[in-house]
């Protein structure tokens, strides 16, 4: 194989394209990854949206404010109290901006570690194959790969009438560099990054107001979960307004105003800041040559088959360019999976059991079928819930707010889905993942024995409750 041929190149470097170049290497394929991500720096950052500008800033961001939160609303129970206590935005920052380099750092490493031929620049396929390389500080050249996996991720929607200038129109790149706390803070979007990005402003101390197109809450989730999430997070100072379409936002004097539509009557409100968080989009431009041979979805997808195999030979597509839900966890699985099934091994990514989690506090979490779902595929089925309130720990920690919520086939018993609000939900959402990939039953998980006391008692209940037989609870 000469210099400039490979067994698998893949276009992008996000959780999609670098866990699955990691994987080709170990599995001994000569392997390059082209990915165009900068830090301020200057120095390559892979680890696409979700390390740079995605979940893990979010996240860093979401956990200094709920320290802040905590601090000044929820420890006097404890016996607790501070005087004098301020945030310092900058060093929040600078934390945040730390995580991140440490985590796109260590990735060169790992690439190097694994003889990864690793390109900081742009990858555009082309006929046979062929991809032209423009590295970010060099001249360009085409390579050629035996498979190619296109990772190339996705990027915020815009919509019409508002212009994101990332100073006061925002998106989630700018969101996660505000410099002082906004007096208002505007959302258009009441979905993930609205509730995660309104609630960091939310606690450092703007008032915040989410505006949202659609009437019912968090329409992913069932009824009766989305109410108890919106009743917490209403009692934390959240302004959620259902019904309201943003039609246009214009900034000027420092200052936006929004103009929104609810019940057929024009509204208008002023904002410090506004954040723009519509949902996103596959990045296929200036991806794709015209003769590339993958063709694209009516919804502007890449095409792929149940294995990330797209219309041209041995081209794959995974992650946020594809189908199924946009998040790192699905998209990393793709990529070890497609660079299994190029090493010749089988390869399986369940789409049914992907888990969600939206890091708010309460935390949500959930996966498989809702109630609504279910219902309208004719699926019989039993249900079974139970409190945080009701658990020891969840008493002891001064955090027991939600509850845990369990769907099963009301014949065989199989597990169709879970939803979760409460504390740490994102983390115990994990043990209903394997019992659902396994197949398993409320029952199983109802037999599991359950270290105590621990919040994941309540999914334990909430299985037993699904035969009423909760024993914390009158069934
Ligand atoms: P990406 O992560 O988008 O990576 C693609 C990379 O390819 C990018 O670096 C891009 O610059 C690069 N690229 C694009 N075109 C080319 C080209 N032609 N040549 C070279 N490089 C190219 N998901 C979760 O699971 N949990 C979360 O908590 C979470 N939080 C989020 C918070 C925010 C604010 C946002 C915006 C997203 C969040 N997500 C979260 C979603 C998650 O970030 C994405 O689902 C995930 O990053 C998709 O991975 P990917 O590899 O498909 O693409
Ligand atoms: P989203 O699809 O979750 O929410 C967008 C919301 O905007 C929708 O509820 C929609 O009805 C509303 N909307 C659209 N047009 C509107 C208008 N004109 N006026 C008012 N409301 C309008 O999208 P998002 O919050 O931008 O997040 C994008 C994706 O990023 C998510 O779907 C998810 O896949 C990923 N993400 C995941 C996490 C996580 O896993 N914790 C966090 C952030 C982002």
């Amino acid at each position: 194989m000469s210099e400039n041929e490979f067994d698998v190149i893949f276009i992008g470097g996000g959780p999609g394209g670098y866990a699955g170049a990691i994987r080709a290497a170990q599995l001994g394929l000569k392997t390059m990854l082209i990915d165009d991500r900068q830090g301020d720096d200057g120095k390559p950052a892979p680890g696409g949206t979700c390390l740079n500008v995605g979940c893990i800033p979010s996240k860093a961001l979401l956990d200094s404010s709920k320290h802040f939160h905590h601090i000044q609303h929820d420890y006097t129970d404890h016996g607790i109290s501070v005087d004098g206590l301020s945030i310092d935005i900058d060093t929040m920052l600078e934390r945040k901006r730390k995580v991140v380099k440490q985590l796109t750092g260590g990735l060169v490493q790992l690439f190097k570690a694994n003889k990864i031929e690793f390109v900081n620049g742009r990858g555009k396929l082309f006929a046979d194959r062929q991809v032209e390389v423009t590295p970010n500080d060099g001249d360009k050249y085409t390579v050629t790969g035996q498979h190619i996996v296109l990772a190339a991720g996705s990027v915020a929607f815009s919509i019409p009438n508002v212009e994101v200038d990332n100073e006061l129109i925002l998106d989630n790149v700018g969101a996660l560099e505000i410099a002082q706390v906004p007096k208002r803070f505007g959302v258009i979007g009441a979905g993930v990054i609205g509730l995660e990005m309104g609630s960091v402003w939310s606690r450092l101390g703007s008032e915040t107001v989410l505006l949202e197109a659609v009437d019912d809450f968090l329409p992913v989730i069932d009824r009766d979960m989305a109410k108890l999430a919106q009743r917490e997070f209403k009692k934390q100072g959240l302004d959620i307004r259902m019904g309201c379409r943003v039609s246009a936002a214009e900034a000027s004097d420092g200052k936006v105003k929004v103009s929104y539509t609810k019940d057929g009557e024009e509204h208008q409100e002023v904002f410090d800041k506004l954040l723009v968080a519509v949902g996103r989009k596959p990045a296929t431009d200036q991806l794709l040559a015209d003769d590339s041979g993958v063709s694209l979805t009516e919804r502007g997808q890449i095409e792929v088959d149940g294995s990330c195999r797209t219309s041209a030979d041995q081209i794959w597509a995974i992650g946020d360019l594809v189908r199924g839900p946009m998040l790192a966890h699905k998209a990393s699985e793709e990529g070890i999976a497609v660079a299994e099934s190029i090493a010749g091994q089988a390869a399986h990514i369940n789409l049914d059991t992907v888990p969600w989690v939206i890091y708010t506090d309460p935390e949500i979490a959930w996966l498989g079928k809702t109630e609504t779902q279910l219902k309208e595929q004719g699926i019989e089925y039993k249900t079974g819930s139970f409190p945080f309130a009701a658990t020891g720990r969840g008493l002891a920690m001064g955090n027991a707010v939600g509850q845990v919520k369990i769907l099963a086939d009301a014949e065989s018993d199989e597990l169709l889905g879970c939803q979760i609000v409460g504390p740490s939900a994102s983390e115990f959402i994990g043990e209903v993942v394997v019992a659902m990939e396994f197949n398993g039953s409320s029952e199983d998980l109802a037999r599991i024995v359950h270290a105590h006391p621990t919040l994941s008692e309540a999914v334990h209940e909430a299985a037993l409750a699904v035969d009423k037989r909760a024993i914390h609870k009158v069934n």
